[in-house]
């Protein structure tokens, strides 16, 4: 199956070209061909990478503006874990199929996801032709026997996850402040014996950092004290850190999930992202969990970026669009170790095409400028070679349908 986009303006590393994309199966492979099974007309479109969302709960749509606006140990408390305890694998799976149709409509090619029933999740993915990264969400709260359930589930998701093309299975202890030691070091130990990525929460809260400090370490210190970190650890929000933790995260290349939305939200801090940045630590950019958020959409997401840390620090010259744009594309791919995020010869072909001629993105100076500032219309996403959303709609399966069982499912959940 060969797919060509026609005539069509495409940003590379070098800046913006003009040509043919052909893509053979699933990689991008080259730029001369002119006939294909499909033919998409690239006149007036603009074609970028596909955005990698580093950091979210998918099924956590199920949440959305189900309690804002409260304080964090408040909103988990009385809003969110009674309701979590009320999950099932088929509210997961709607959760997560709403949360991919809202990604794949706003350019996101690829999430990295930590969650319960992560079969549900699986499933989604697979049935709509997004990438999925998906992790169990262990946390033992400090208990053997907890430790020893969380441990299985994670075993069998890890080999139940092969039954899925394009499901590749994480390890994902949910946070230093859930999970014991014990816990964290088998974490590390299975990870690095089967080759998975690491996925974590860091140092989000100033209450983290502190009660943590009670112990004797700040939460970066205290992972490298037992060789937890290693350049398979994506670490999302780190927004308390040291200049030494930086220097930490940097050494051993670990990969932070930036994710600003939720933090400004939940009034949890600014990330120090340009410090990162200037150290060389590899940021990418998540949204979290549509509860916190409360939209899965990368567009916003890179917007936000660039202005929280130019007010927070009084300087416009910080996180400029450039530098966004890549922590959105190249950077997740990066951390995912995932041969994307670049339109190039040989990459995986994770395109989406914007149209160049909508109101607010004209006129067009500087199109990474636009794509960060103003506000992009996505018209069409290929995935791994396969085109799943056309002129706005999605290919693969039936979005009506979705909305449908999610209000029915929500309603059951809550009412329940
Ligand atoms: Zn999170």
């Amino acid at each position: 199956m060969s797919i060509l986009i026609r005539d069509v303006r495409y940003l590379t590393k070098d800046g913006a070209k003009k040509g043919n994309i052909y893509i053979e199966e699933n990689l991008i492979s080259e730029f001369k061909a002119n006939e294909a099974d499909v033919v998409i007309n690239g006149k007036d479109k603009l074609a970028i990478p596909g955005l990698v969302n580093l950091h979210t709960h998918s099924p956590m749509t199920l949440f959305r503006g189900y309690g804002d606006d409260m304080e964090l140990h408040e909103w988990l408390e009385e809003k969110i874990w009674p309701l979590e305890k009320k999950l099932t694998k088929k509210l997961v799976y709607w959760g997560s199929k709403l949360a991919i149709a809202e990604m794949l409509l706003n350019g996101i090619t690829t999430f990295n996801d930590m969650y319960f029933f992560m079969d549900g999740v699986a499933e989604a993915v697979e049935e709509s032709g997004i990438r999925g990264f998906l992790g169990y969400g262990m946390i033992d709260l400090f208990d053997k026997e907890k430790r020893e359930k969380e441990i299985k589930e994670t075993r069998s998701f890890v080999k139940r996850a092969k039954r899925y093309e394009r499901v590749v299975p994480t390890m994902t202890p949910h946070a230093i402040y859930t999970c014991s030691k014990e816990l964290l070091e088998w974490a590390r130990d299975f990870a690095r014996e089967k080759g998975l990525l690491i996925h974590i929460h860091l140092s989000e809260t100033r209450k983290e950092v502190y009660d943590f400090l009670k112990k004797g370490k700040r939460p970066v210190e205290y992972l490298d004290s037992f060789d937890f970190l290693d350049d398979d650890v994506i670490a999302a929000h780190v927004g308390w850190v040291t200049m030494n933790e930086m220097k930490i995260l940097s050494k051993r290349g670990v990969s932070v999930a930036h994710c600003p939305v939720s933090n400004a939200k939940l009034a949890s801090g600014v990330a120090p992202v340009p410090e990162m940045l200037k150290l060389g630590v590899n940021v990418g950019l998540g949204t979290d969990g549509a509860a916190s958020n409360n939209s899965l959409d990368l567009f916003q997401e890179m917007k936000f970026c660039a202005l929280i840390h130019k007010v927070y620090r009084w300087d416009p010259t910080l996180v400029n669009a450039r530098e966004v744009f890549e922590m959105a594309t190249v950077k997740g791919a990066k951390a995912l170790r995932l041969n994307a995020g670049e339109i190039a010869e040989g990459k995986l072909a994770d395109i989406v095409l914007l149209d160049e001629k909508s109101v607010g993105f004209q006129p067009l100076y500087d199109p990474i400028s636009n794509l960060v500032y103003s506000k992009p219309r996505v018209s069409d996403v290929i995935v791994d070679g396969r085109l799943v959303v056309r002129d706005g709609k999605i290919l693969t399966f039936d979005v009506g349908e979705t909305l449908r069982e999610v209000e029915k499912v929500t309603g059951e959940m809550v009412h329940r």
